[in-house]
């Protein structure tokens, strides 16, 4: 973790934790061991069986095992994680963020263990928990609110009548939401209802709360928060972040400050924020999120509360690289008793920072989280890297797919925008798709390197942003080469044979096919159709002409995985095995991985076409849709609602229509 020396006003000497336990896992609870340890603090790592060589455990001082690889069966088991923390003689417990972070039960039971939770209070986070009564609390503290009806009446008359006097378009919202969940977008009266009883029924099955609340929905909305921090009777802002490149609101890259942001709309938002956080008597470090009207520029009253969330957030770090401080530091400074380490006027920003997340996830497969053992992980000098994986280390089905945190800062925006295109080029993934590529498009696109940032930048261009060009001659050379491993074919007479060189064929996935013949130490000719390319490898990596540089990649099994500005994914084919594959997989439905079946829309005898919605499985945070890959009957449907599953097991099979 790189990053400038941390802001650190000794104000009073109270003193600092002995010992602390995290209650997480993977990036985050390396970054708090990181900061602990800083401090000569030392730490206790728990986890589950899916974790038992996991990093986090690696880094801290000692760890507990917790139990079973399911969430429900270790990092959601407060008691178990309470006993473990009292078993080492840990006096605080750190949440981290997910997981236990705002479970206000949670906090009561820490404390009632006689040990200091590193967060708010209970009552803070129940004051922020639902969406309604928080944004009740805000108007009352004279917070901007988004227009709308967070009110107890949930008639579906009286919330359709509250719709039109909002006037259209609207979202509605779950209460108890998070994670984009239960909002549905309505553009016409006519809709409402019917977006009404669906955002309700994902409410229920999500957070056991159908309530929803209608706000007027933003055009060109752009996501702006503000970090704040305190110490339980005063409070400061840390500045701005945007979060507005999302993907279903999920954000994809933050960066702070906010491009276009005035001084005067900081102060606001700021104050804004202060006021939020002062109303609750916040203590450590929170967020408030703001929903702007970017249709108008960025105005001091054109910004209004959306939610708080009560614990450090994903993308804490650009905050971090702007103002020099370390937020965990302060984090365990104020929980062990201290006041705020600084007052407003210490605050201040230098330069800008952004940060990508770098996740297992198969975009073209409509960003379907994947998994895989990473054989190789390499990331690049220029970024700060937060990670909780290593090469060798397995994404695993039980826990968020994220592999990274890149964050990159500079001078400017321009410098620190350049740099993460360079740090995203230079990370290398070996092992499982990920969303790398993606994230290098979005680095270069036109409009975000303007600044000109909304919600509706992906979703406009995705197409653009996914596309995987044809692949270019020297692409495929380099994965003829990297096939057959030529890197490791130096010795002076490899590939020798009197007469004509060998020709081996390497036949890719959906690709023309390839011969590759050794000429000489680790140089071989590769042929694509009637043209002829030469290859040669050295230690930068594969030369061949027309490539921009040396060409880096490794072939791992029947995967080819070629690193760069434009990684790509290769897959060999073993054409003995075509045939085989072609047959199955098309009459019987499986689950892509572990889940727990949401939904089945189908029924035996059911005829289907094409892309018929047959189940939804909900695995890693998601919901995956699948969907009949042929037109048939529904033979027989072999999971029901609420079932849990493996991956490949079997949920619908299909037959031919009579
Ligand atoms: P943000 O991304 O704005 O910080 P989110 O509410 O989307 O906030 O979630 C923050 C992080 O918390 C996620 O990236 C995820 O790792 C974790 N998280 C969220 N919900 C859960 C959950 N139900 N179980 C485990 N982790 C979760
Ligand atoms: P969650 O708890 O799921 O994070 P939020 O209320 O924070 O829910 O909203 C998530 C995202 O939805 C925001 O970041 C923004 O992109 C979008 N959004 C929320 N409210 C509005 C609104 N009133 N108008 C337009 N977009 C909105
Ligand atoms: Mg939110």
């Amino acid at each position: 973790m790189g990053g400038s020396a941390p802001l650190t006003v000794q104000k009073d000497d109270k003193a600092m934790f002995d010992k602390i336990l995290i209650a997480n896992r993977g990036e985050i609870a390396c970054r708090i061991i990181r900061s602990a340890q800083g401090l000569g603090v030392r730490t206790v790592a728990v986890y589950s069986d899916a974790d038992m060589r996991a990093l986090h455990v690696e880094l801290a001082d000692e760890a507990v095992h917790i139990g079973g690889p399911a969430p429900k069966d270790s990092y959601l088991r407060g008691d178990v994680i309470i006993r473990a923390a009292l078993d080492t003689g840990a006096q605080a417990i750190h949440p981290g963020y997910g997981f236990l972070s705002e479970n206000p039960d949670f906090v009561d039971a820490v404390e009632a263990a006689g040990l200091v939770f590193i967060g708010p209070s209970a009552a803070a986070i129940r004051a922020m928990g639902l969406k309604d009564a928080a944004k009740a609390l805000m108007q009352e503290a004279g917070v901007p609110v988004v227009p709308g009806y967070h009110g107890a009446n949930q008639d579906p008359e009286h919330l359709s009548g509250a719709a039109d006097a909002i006037g259209y378009p609207v979202l509605i919202k779950a209460v108890a939401g998070g994670g984009g969940k239960g909002m549905r977008l309505v553009e016409r009266p006519a809709e409402f209802m019917e977006a009404l009883a669906s955002a309700k029924g994902e409410a229920a099955t999500a957070f056991g709360n159908d309530a929803v609340l209608i706000e007027k929905y933003i055009l060109k909305p752009r996501h702006i928060e503000v970090q704040v921090f305190g110490d339980g009777a005063d409070a400061v802002h840390l500045f701005e972040r945007d979060c507005s490149l999302q993907r279903r609101h999920q954000k994809v890259i933050e960066e702070a400050p906010a491009p276009g942001m005035t001084e005067e709309m900081r102060a606001a938002m700021g104050q804004a924020a202060v006021r939020a956080a002062c109303a609750i008597g916040y203590k450590g470090a929170g967020t408030v999120e703001f929903i702007v009207d970017g249709s108008r520029g960025l105005r001091p009253d054109g910004f209004w509360f959306m939610e708080m969330n009560t614990r450090l957030q994903v993308e804490h770090p650009v905050t971090e690289a702007i103002t020099g401080v370390d937020l965990v530091e302060w984090q365990l400074r104020v929980a062990s008793g201290e006041g705020l380490p600084c007052g407003q006027d210490a605050l201040s920003i230098t330069g800008h920072a952004f940060e990508a997340r770098l996740y297992a996830e198969d975009v073209s497969a409509g960003f379907l989280p994947a998994t895989g053992r990473l054989a190789h992980l390499r990331f690049s000098d220029m970024a700060r890297s937060d990670s909780g994986v290593r090469s060798g280390d397995e994404i695993s089905p039980w826990y968020d797919p994220m592999i990274a945190k890149i964050v990159t800062s500079g001078p400017s925006r321009a410098v620190a925008l350049k740099r993460l295109e360079q740090a995203l080029e230079q990370t290398q993934v070996a092992g499982s798709v990920t969303n790398l590529a993606f994230l290098g498009a979005l680095a270069r696109h036109a409009g975000f390197r303007a600044g000109d940032v909304d919600t509706g930048l992906i979703g406009r261009d995705l197409a653009a942003l996914t596309e995987e060009p044809d692949p270019q001659p020297w692409e495929l050379a380099a994965a003829a080469a990297l096939a057959i491993d030529l890197g490791a074919c130096r010795d002076a007479l490899a590939g020798f044979t009197l007469g004509a060189p060998m020709w081996q064929s390497v036949v890719l996935e959906g690709q023309v096919g390839l011969r590759i013949a050794v000429t000489g130490p680790a140089r071989a000719q590769v042929q694509i159709g009637d043209a002829v390319i030469g290859v040669q490898a050295d230690d930068a990596g594969l030369r061949i002409a027309g490539a921009p540089g040396p060409v880096q990649g490794l072939a791992l099994g029947g995967r080819i995985f070629l690193f760069g500005a434009a990684p790509r994914l290769f897959e060999r084919l073993d054409p003995l095995a075509r045939d085989s594959a072609a047959g199955a997989g098309q009459d019987v439905v499986l689950a892509p991985m572990p889940g727990l079946v949401k939904a089945v829309f189908v029924a035996a005898g059911d005829e289907v076409a094409v892309g018929t919605r047959l189940a939804v499985l909900e695995a890693m945070k998601m919901e995956h849709t699948l969907s009949a890959a042929r037109a048939g009957r529904v033979a027989e449907v072999l999971a029901q609602p609420g079932a849990q599953v493996e991956a490949g097991a079997a949920l619908v099979r299909l037959e031919d229509e009579p």
